[in-house]
């Protein structure tokens, strides 16, 4: 072997002394561009030791620099980091569903250090985590107390096991629902220690059969929304204004986890269908469930509200400790509640916006947008057209809205490669592709973001 050769590769000192390398360093931290440079420098050798690799001292700092860019750039896209949402679905799971108001990021942002997250201000006194919520849930919906967890998931396994663990909890078999994940309900009673009571058919489900399975056993009548799925055709099911009076009747609870927990009434922006928080309290449900970043337009949690007693039983499982949100969840969250009763919802929530968005003002961000395109020598072919965008999140799985879109084309490159160059661009943007063209739905891009959007487009090719 020419131990010459390997004299030949770029010592660490030196890439980090590059003009490439620097702005790296700035970015990541100098032991952490160092520790890249020292894989770049061995992968290298270990090519010329292979035999693989012919080059000469110039060449092998090229390489070597190419090689740290790689790793950096990985290390960028496996960062958490804001992205543009072109994709038309609202709720998008996997890009963190609903987007936060500008109050409630500005809460976020002051709760981050001290806080009195479980410190009565007034008395001193040490005082449980949430308290802040309390009056502000029951304002807004009428409720008698409420306990907010991780997520709807945590809410439902948490009530199982408070109020029914050892107990039948009756169940229609249309509504045993998988979210997605490792969400299935059957599991979850597994888990809860409570017994499940399945009753009725996929597709058909009366008062009466309710009613024949409640026994000594029976603890509670459980409804579950349907969110993610529509059961249409010959179809029976049971609402929660019937399934209450039974349950109580009976002596026992009637429980609604509504899931997508909507406080307005959308119905008025064209959305029918989705149960309302406050319909199902005065339809006598004791306990509703809900998740707190789907239609509320909020944080990331699960929220149980409804009888005083079942609350205070809730909060003493050991669960409780094991499910509860952070400060920044709940700053958040206060931020939120506050703005739905202050009736400023509709403007200042970011998803009942994007989606009570009209038409023409969707349709005018885009046609400025591609002109401002056009102006600044995009190199991509833009055209406008309307689309159809959805709600997403497991909510509303058979609404589409109408919206105006963006379609791009480039020239030699498939819509695949461009959305994957579109994805992994800075800043990310993630659109959708339909019949070979990659199309960007104005109704999820927030407004303001059109500069951001922009520059990943100029620079894309
Ligand atoms: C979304 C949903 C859940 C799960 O909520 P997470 O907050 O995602 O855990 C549970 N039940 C229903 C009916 C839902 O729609």
């Amino acid at each position: 072997m020419n131990e010459n050769r390997f004299r030949q590769l770029p010592a660490v000192d030196k890439l980090l002394s590059h003009e490439t390398i620097e702005p790296l360093i700035a970015e990541f931290g100098r032991s952490r561009v160092a520790h890249w440079s020292r894989r770049s420098i061995d992968l290298l050798r270990g090519e010329l030791v292979d035999g693989i690799l012919h080059a000469d001292r110039s060449e092998l700092l090229v390489r070597a620099i190419e090689l740290i860019v790689d790793q950096a750039c990985e290390a960028g896209l496996d960062r958490l980091s804001p992205v543009v949402n072109a994709t038309g679905v609202l709720l998008h799971t996997n890009l963190g569903r609903a987007p936060l108001a500008d109050r409630a990021v500005e809460a976020v942002q002051a709760a981050a250090r001290y806080t009195n997250l479980e410190m009565d201000l007034a008395s001193g006194e040490r005082r449980y985590r949430g308290y802040q919520l309390e009056s502000l849930w029951r304002e807004l919906t009428g409720c008698e107390a409420a306990f907010v967890v991780n997520n709807c998931a945590a809410a439902t396994l948490l009530t199982l096991q408070a109020v029914a663990r050892g107990k039948e909890v009756v169940v229609s078999r249309g509504q045993l629902i998988e979210i997605g994940g490792s969400y299935r309900l059957p599991d979850v009673f597994q888990e809860s220690g409570a017994v499940l009571r399945e009753v009725g058919t996929t597709n058909r489900v009366r008062l009466s059969d309710y009613e024949s399975a409640i026994g000594p056993e029976t603890a509670a009548l459980l409804r579950v929304h349907a969110s993610n799925y529509r059961v249409v055709g010959f179809t029976a099911s049971v609402e929660i204004d019937e399934l209450a009076p039974l349950a109580h009747r009976h002596g026992l609870l009637a429980i609604d986890d509504i899931g997508s927990g909507s406080v307005t009434d959308l119905s008025r922006i064209g959305l029918t269908g989705e149960p309302t928080v406050g319909h199902s309290l005065a339809a006598g449900a004791d306990l509703v469930l809900f998740s707190g970043d789907k239609l509320l337009g909020g944080p990331q949690c699960g929220v149980v509200l409804g009888k005083a007693e079942l609350i205070a039983r809730l909060k003493r499982s050991p669960l409780a400790r094991a499910f509860r949100i952070d400060k920044l969840t709940l700053a958040a969250l206060q931020a939120t509640l506050e703005i739905h009763l202050s009736g400023r919802a509709m403007e200042e929530i970011p998803l009942l916006r994007q989606l009570s968005m009209p038409q023409d003002e969707l349709e005018q961000r885009a046609r400025r947008f591609a002109q401002d395109m056009v102006q600044s020598r995009c190199p991509l072919q833009l055209s406008v057209e309307k689309g159809e965008s959805a709600v997403g999140g497991g909510s509303l799985p058979t609404a589409t809205l109408p919206t105006w879109l963006i379609a791009l084309k480039a020239e030699r490159i498939s819509a695949e490669s461009l959305a994957r160059r579109l994805r992994t661009g800075n800043p990310p943007v993630l659109a959708r592709i339909q019949a070979d063209r990659v199309l960007l739905d104005f109704r999820t891009i927030l407004p303001g973001q059109e500069p951001l959007l922009g520059q990943a487009l100029l620079s894309v090719l």
